[in-house]
């Protein structure tokens, strides 16, 4: 096993190398919201080529004052909009959010391991 990931302050360490196997439990299943900063909509907007209204009315939607990422449902699953199940994979990758970006280490998962092992393969004791 290599390249774990950790971060103080969390009791877990996480493996990034189970990513290839998972099938991006983290990007699909359950329905949940992905916040966008500007800087993240135009920094998407410019790898997807799109003007950033274009790109906004295409791809995301108003959550209280936040814009969130669409989804598709695939079977039973809530898919993010960028998740290709051809790749599975993130087809934005080079510019996805910051909360993509820092997923498993969210706050919310400090004191629910539990509900993060459940979701997440790469999830170990630290
Ligand atoms: S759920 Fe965990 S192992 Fe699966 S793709 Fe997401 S981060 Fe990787
Ligand atoms: S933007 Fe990419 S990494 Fe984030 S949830 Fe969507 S597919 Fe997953």
């Amino acid at each position: 096993m290599s390249d774990l990931m950790k971060k103080e302050g969390f009791s877990y360490a996480f493996d990034p190398s189970k990513c290839e196997s998972c099938g991006g439990r983290c990007c699909t299943g359950e329905s949940g919201y992905i916040y966008l900063s500007q800087d993240e909509i135009l920094n998407i907007a410019s790898l997807l080529q799109l003007e950033p209204r274009s790109f906004v009315e295409k791809y995301l939607f108003k959550k209280g004052y936040k814009y969130s990422i669409k989804e598709v449902v695939y079977e039973n699953s809530h898919d993010c909009i960028f998740y290709d199940r051809t790749i599975n994979g993130c087809s934005i990758y080079e510019a996805r959010p910051t909360q993509c970006r820092t997923f498993p280490f969210w706050d919310y998962f400090q004191q629910r391991v539990d509900e993060l092992k459940q979701e997440c393969p790469g999830i170990l004791d630290d």
